[in-house]
């Protein structure tokens, strides 16, 4: 089976219902296709729901697993640095993707202020403060391990 092009098709589907933009990532284990889904940024209003999102999403749902690490990502355009994350998180050790980071950005859906937040490069994009050490925040850790005796 063509995994691409149902990431491809999943994508127009989602592009002409106005759901989400022009991108489309499919879930393979074995040979089952397992979640074959469009971008649903705008149904959702959720920036977030870029297609590899919503691919892990259900396919954890569907699986009623977060371990994913026996399954297989097509997306129709390489993945920026939230969905790796989210792929890496759920054991996610193969993707394949077609259209490239410079293809994206040339059609207006550059990541290259992530990329660059991420290596270091530009820190000016989010402002993230490190608070004095509190007792509540701290307490969690603790009562963490006392549920999970
Ligand atoms: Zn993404």
């Amino acid at each position: 089976m063509d995994y691409m092009k149902l990431a491809a098709d999943a994508t127009i589907v989602g592009m002409e219902s106005k759901v989400g933009g022009p991108f489309g990532a499919t879930i393979v284990r074995g040979d089952e296709v397992v979640a074959a889904v469009s971008n649903t940024m705008l149904r959702d209003t959720d920036p977030s729901a870029h297609a590899e999102m919503v691919a892990v999403r259900e396919a954890c749902k569907k699986l009623g697993t977060m371990d994913l690490s026996d399954c297989v990502v097509y997306a129709t355009c390489e993945p920026c640095p939230m969905c790796v994350s989210v792929m890496i998180w759920a054991g996610i050790k193969d993707v394949y993707y077609c259209s490239t980071r410079d293809d994206a950005a040339e059609h207006g859906f550059s990541d290259v202020h992530l990329r660059k937040y991420l290596s270091g490069e530009d820190d000016l994009v989010i402002n993230m403060v490190k608070v004095e050490d509190r007792e509540d925040c701290d307490h969690l850790w603790e009562h963490f391990h006392e549920l999970n005796k």
